[in-house]
């Protein structure tokens, strides 16, 4: 991004002064001020910062977001299986995996608690992640609809059960700020400033991921798409939003309410991103296998 339209932006975000994104204001601030890595103004409990040469960034730091939580419950199935459950349920799983490979996982919520939208992304932003994976279970007014998405962000939505599911599943952000997030000129901001720098690695671990999903008995693959996830907006990392099934599809919350369907799915996201980790230290010209020692 260009230094110019940081600032610019920042600027106008200031002037809007709303105080439901402080969080993520913050981070745009630092960006504007003195590149990622700064604390913001008004960032206090922030990382402090670090002026010291760092080695090659690897991939080492995954972020794990369940959707929902606590009076937000998400969507519910036809036999009473509640998002907020299983989304919690699979990140935890996928923590496990993920940590088995030495990498370091940061949930944004380790049990049945509301988190608000902006407090997630700066949960992630402060954990300096090399990727944010929020974890969600799909609804649809057909009871036929079935398999899995994922999703990275965009102002526009791919089409419009999309945008849709993008307003459902930022309901709790509407509560909040009292405006849908579409319409919302700081979301808008944010999504400028966002786009550029992360959009082609948020695409391609969407794509990862919906390959390996493929995979998954049960779940047919509806694709990668792109909607405005208020979520996925305000972190500074390569982040996508998965779907792992439709809980008003009798077969499906059948098959989700089993382990054994929750385990494959977690496989098939460990898969992504280790995947997605070797591509991404690839580019940077790090290796996990390099002595750390140097020349
Ligand atoms: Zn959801």
């Amino acid at each position: 991004m260009s230094g110019s339209t940081a600032s610019t932006g920042a600027a106008r975000l200031r002037g809007l002064g709303a105080a439901a994104l402080a969080g993520v204001l913050a981070c745009v601030g630092a960006t504007a001020s003195g590149g990622p890595r700064a604390a913001g103004p008004g960032g206090g409990a922030r990382a402090e910062v670090s002026a010291a040469p760092r080695q090659p960034d690897l991939f080492d730091t995954v972020v794990i977001d369940a959707g929902h939580g606590g009076e937000d419950r998400g969507a519910r199935g036809i036999n009473g299986l509640l998002e907020k459950d299983l989304v919690l349920d699979v990140a935890r799983r996928l923590a496990r995996r993920l940590r088995a490979r030495d990498l370091r996982v940061v949930l944004t919520r380790h049990d049945d608690r509301f988190v608000g939208l902006e407090e997630r992304t700066s949960i992630a932003n402060d954990a300096r992640a090399d990727l944010f994976v929020s974890i969600h279970a799909n609804a649809a007014r057909a009871r036929r609809a079935r398999g899995t998405e994922t999703f990275f962000a965009s102002l526009e939505a791919s089409d419009e059960s999309a945008q849709e599911l993008a307003e459902l599943e930022n309901s709790s952000f509407r509560g909040e700020r009292g405006a849908t997030p579409a319409q919302d000129p700081l979301v808008a901001i944010l999504g400028d400033l966002m786009a550029n720098e992360y959009l082609r690695d948020s695409q391609e671990f969407a794509r990862l991921a919906q390959v390996r999903l493929q995979s998954v008995d049960l779940a047919r693959s509806r694709g990668v798409k792109q909607a405005p996830f208020v979520v996925l907006l305000g972190v500074q990392m390569p982040a996508a939003l998965v779907e792992v099934g439709f809980l008003t599809n009798p077969d499906e919350e059948s098959a989700l309410k089993g382990s054994a369907h929750r385990d494959r799915i977690v496989e098939a996201l460990d898969r992504a991103v280790v995947e997605f980790g070797r591509r991404y230290d690839a580019r940077r010209g790090a290796s996990r296998a390099a002595s750390p020692g140097g020349p």
